[in-house]
């Protein structure tokens, strides 16, 4: 079976949809999504819709918290703030039901899912550093941990009491033996400096992990942005995925 992992759509549709077709043409049957279906882009509601008609495995992400209210809008920076307001606009109650009943955690064997970090899911702190890595090791049970909420790719692997390490490589097996952190990137907002939407396809049978980035249609997005009303920013930080 291959599972499809992703995070971070920010209702950014035509990023989502690209991720969606690709992987289905991949063969992948069941999904996982570790949060923010929502903020700063344009397209909230087609987005929950999408992600709710997977019937996969869901997360709460932090934007889905602050649309509702479950966080207060000031700790989010001035855009953010922006978007998020305007997004409470747009949610009909059937999408705020959707959040609503999103978990912060969630297993899916041998999967954990959380937005930001295994130690501390509420407190929503952002994992960069190999150390940083390292440490929330210690915090899950699960073999593989996979939260987004940065936006950029990384996969950390612990061998037995070995020190972690950073998979520097696009795929790479899953062994048995080993304990993993992933970061799954973002689909609607990549900040890694490569603007194409990110996601990974799991094979079950051989164990095997994938890293892709897919090519969608930013001009579309950030016309869709600037007629809504959002900050200019929000539409010019697709182009360079920062
Ligand atoms: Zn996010």
């Amino acid at each position: 079976m291959r599972i499809g992992i992703f995070s971070d759509v920010h209702s950014n549709l035509e990023a989502l949809e690209r991720v969606l077709e690709f992987l289905r043409t991949k063969g992948v049957t069941q999904y996982l999504c570790c949060g923010d279906i929502v903020g700063y882009g344009p397209d909230p509601s087609a987005c929950i819709e999408r992600v709710r008609a997977l019937r996969g495995t869901v997360v709460a992400g932090n934007h889905d918290y602050g649309v509702q209210g479950k966080l207060p809008i000031v700790g989010f920076n001035a855009a953010a703030q922006e978007a998020l307001v305007w997004t409470m606009r747009q949610l009909g109650e059937r999408d705020r039901e959707y959040l609503d009943s999103l978990p912060l955690t969630e297993a899916c064997d041998p999967f954990l899912l959380v937005h930001a970090s295994p130690s501390a899911p509420e407190q929503w702190e952002y994992i960069f550093m190999l150390r940083e890595a390292e440490e929330e090791l210690q915090y899950f049970t699960a073999d593989i941990c996979l939260v987004g909420h940065s936006h950029c790719p990384f996969a950390v692997e612990r061998r037995n009491n070995s020190p972690a390490r950073l998979l520097h490589h696009d795929g790479f097996e899953l062994r048995p033996d080993a304990k993993y952190l992933l970061n799954v990137g973002s689909v609607g907002q990549p900040r890694d400096g490569d603007r194409r939407a990110c996601c990974l396809v799991y094979d079950t049978a051989s164990m095997e992990m994938f890293f892709h980035r897919i090519e969608y249609d930013i001009e579309a997005v950030q016309r869709k942005i600037l007629s809504a009303g959002l900050p200019r920013f929000l539409a010019d930080r697709l182009a360079v995925g920062r």
